[in-house]
């Protein structure tokens, strides 16, 4: 690559909520502007590939629709009568509004709330030290990691698996609920390598036919949420033709007779009548495993997003243990690798301030929530505040028309520091402007990876914008809070956090850029022991015991989970009235509702659409291209549907996530999720509805 003179390529890091966390090397063109960004060559993971949206990511940054000034409502909630004021005013105002609330209701009628929007471990996590140090509410984060994680922790008994750099080297690379070419585009990257270089074969298991899955040489397209049905039944196959690893099991499994008596019936022809899969295509994979020592499981987080998907991902994990494919390098399973860092986080997050007395609020109720649900309020008294920072939850939450009531309420104060006018900004009493990535120090770590990296400012931030801690700083200055954290920089508090985990120090980290921290091959591939006490994979766990958030108990109803790997049956079915089965998966130039404001990402992807099989649509009498009306208890939402035969019956696909201006009523695609509390500690069921499809003439006569 020839570079300009007057360009300067600077390392940094993807901030994005993306497995993958690239490390990348960025154009910078002075102090106020970026080129082109670029996948940083020598990181081992990354190997100089990104994803598209975050090589054009100067088209965001400098985008002319940015956030800058700070802005106070004028008019009626969501009227767009706004007033720009000094951002030093908005904080004064912030503060005083949220002391008044404190003084007459309580700290806990106030919510800060926050994700995921940029992973920097400060700018992210920040806003809990706010939290703590005023006894504000407590947020359980549900949106993402509770379904999929606990059903991985429940067999391995911790998170961390196989190296992931390993696909290069396995022969047989399985692409479970995740779609890496939307994704996280690095484990397409590894996989492909080994199929270049070792003749490795590819097989993609997911709800529809993917971006993926047209790369795999084999694609298994089930209905979503029965992935559990189609493990017991390799699992059943493995047993059946003397590939399950009986040697392996005795040594570091739990119990390997119980799971193959628990087997018996699950056959091939069994997992067929729940899957919608062919008996062949069940036994194909299953002898594809079984013969191969080196199979890698590269399990993702999309098939979890189910009311069974703990169980789910709990079935698949366990398929690499009766293998004993983690013998192998190349071998193994992977979903996330959090449990390899071990941070110090009490800087950042203030957990030497944490009162569990608070009550914490699941983030996924955020609609039942600011309504004055009781259940969901935990019998406290009314959320009256709600400071909100790296999240979209009137676009990205379910029960849609819950969160814009509640967000629409007059006596509810709302502050939002965010990047663009989003659906959630549009409806607050207080902006302000957020920095992005490139703007700001921050520390990161890969969860589909093993690199801790440091992602420095490069360039200024346009006008008033300020970055996250920026902003936690200025409020807890003016609230009274107090907590070391708040006496440092960002640079201090990624040096103090690197010193206090045992990972070095930031000037030893900027010289390298990242640090990998990969465990050795023993431990990643827990051949000395998995991370329950008897160091066993649980094949029959206990769910109420073994879920990863100790803290968090008696939540899910674990009552009837299934203990060995099964096809839990408590999906929400399609029935007479709701007679399909509807999947938000995302898309490929749309990261939640990060870069649905870009152009390019827009012009990309066209406009939001339901896909749905050629049958289907005959049957609804659908031409394709017809706007349809969608709906379920919760609401309607009108799109465009897409013929697409890469689908089940009866099961469709809106890719996501659009803005909600987009769809007519701005009623976007989470109008029709549900938060309901899966067992064993909740979760966001985003792929789990039913709905029904109606052309919108007819609805619209109705
Ligand atoms: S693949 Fe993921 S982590 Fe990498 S640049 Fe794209 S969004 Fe960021």
């Amino acid at each position: 690559m020839n570079i300009p003179p007057d360009i300067k390529m600077k390392y940094s890091v993807c901030p994005h909520d993306c497995p993958s966390t690239c490390s990348l090397e960025v154009e910078v063109i002075g102090e106020h502007t970026i080129g082109r960004v670029h996948g940083a060559k020598l990181n081992s993971y990354t190997a100089g590939v990104i994803c598209a949206k975050v090589a054009r990511y100067a088209e965001r940054i400098h985008h002319r629709e940015r956030l800058t000034q700070a802005l106070k409502r004028k008019g009626a909630k969501g009227d767009g009568n706004w007033q720009k004021i000094r951002i030093e005013d908005a904080l004064d105002e912030v503060a005083e509004r949220l002391l008044k609330i404190e003084a007459t209701h309580g700290a806990d009628a106030i919510w800060p709330y926050y994700y995921a929007g940029t992973m920097g471990l400060v700018m992210r996590d920040g806003i809990n030290r706010l939290r703590h140090a005023k006894k504000y509410s407590r947020m359980y984060d549900t949106f993402c990691v509770p379904l999929p994680w606990s059903g991985y922790y429940a067999g391995t008994g911790k998170m961390q698996g196989s190296d992931p750099r390993e696909m290069a080297k396995s022969d047989l690379i399985v692409i479970w609920g995740t779609n890496p070419t939307h994704t996280q585009i690095n484990v397409m990257t590894h996989a492909i390598k080994a199929r270049k270089e070792r003749g490795a074969r590819i097989v993609c298991v997911d709800v529809y036919n993917t971006s993926t899955m047209k790369q795999a040489d084999l694609g298994l397209i089930l209905r979503p949420g029965t992935d559990g049905a189609l493990a017991c039944a390799i699992m059943h196959v493995l047993f059946r033709d003397g590939n399950a690893d009986r040697a392996y099991m005795g040594k570091y499994t739990d119990d390997p007779a119980g799971l193959e008596a628990h087997l018996k019936d699950k056959t091939p022809q069994w997992a067929a009548g729940i899957t919608g899969l062919d008996v062949a295509e069940i036994e194909t994979l299953a002898q594809m495993i079984g013969v191969t020592d080196r199979a890698y499981l590269r399990i993702g987080y999309g098939f979890a997003r189910q009311r069974n998907g703990a169980a789910n991902m709990h079935a698949v994990v366990s398929i690499a243990a009766v293998k004993g494919c983690w013998q192998h390098e190349g071998g193994g399973a992977f979903h996330t690798n959090g449990a390899i860092y071990h941070w110090d986080k009490t800087l950042i997050e203030g957990l030497d301030m944490v009162d569990s007395s608070v009550r914490w609020m699941d983030q996924s109720h955020i609609g039942r929530v600011l309504t004055g649900d009781e259940t969901a309020l935990k019998d406290g008294g009314p959320v009256r505040a709600i400071l909100t920072q790296n999240t979209n939850p009137v676009s990205v939450a379910p029960e849609q028309e819950l969160v814009k009531q509640g967000f629409g309420r007059e006596d509810l104060f709302t502050c939002v520091h965010e990047q663009f006018m989003t659906e959630t900004a549009a409806l607050a009493d207080i902006v302000l402007p957020a920095t992005m990535f490139l703007e700001h120090d921050d520390l990161y770590q890969g969860g589909g990876h093993q690199h801790i990296m440091f992602g420095p400012k490069l360039i200024e931030a346009p006008g008033e914008c300020r970055s996250n801690h920026d902003i936690v700083v200025g409020l807890a200055k003016r609230l009274g809070a107090e907590h070391p954290g708040f006496e440092l920089t960002p640079r201090e508090l990624i040096d103090r956090t690197l010193q206090d985990s045992g990972w070095g120090s930031l000037d030893e980290l900027e010289k390298v850029h990242w640090i990998d921290v990969q465990p050795e091959f023993e431990k990643a591939h827990f051949l000395t022991g998995f991370g329950h006490p008897d160091g066993k994979f649980r094949f029959n766990p206990d769910w109420k015991k073994s879920f990863f958030r100790p803290e968090i108990t008696n939540y899910g109803d674990c009552a009837n989970m299934p203990g060995f790997p099964e096809h839990w049956d408590v999906i929400q079915k399609a029935d007479d009235a709701h007679p399909f089965r509807m999947a938000t998966s995302p898309a490929r130039n749309f990261l939640n509702s990060t870069f649905n404001e870009t152009p390019t990402s827009i012009a990309k992807e066209g406009r939001p659409e339901l896909f749905v099989h050629p049958a289907d649509m005959a049957e609804l009498g659908l031409q394709d291209g017809q706007k349809v009306v969608i709906g379920n208890e919760l609401g309607e939402v009108r799109l465009h549907a897409k013929e697409f035969d890469g689908v089940q019956r009866g099961v469709v696909i809106a890719e996501s996530i659009w803005p909600n201006r987009m769809f007519e009523d701005s009623r976007g695609i989470n109008t029709l999720v549900c938060a309901d509390v899966p067992a064993p500690v909740g979760g966001g069921v985003y792929h789990d509805i039913h709905i029904w499809i109606r052309p919108a003439a007819l609805n619209l006569d109705s």
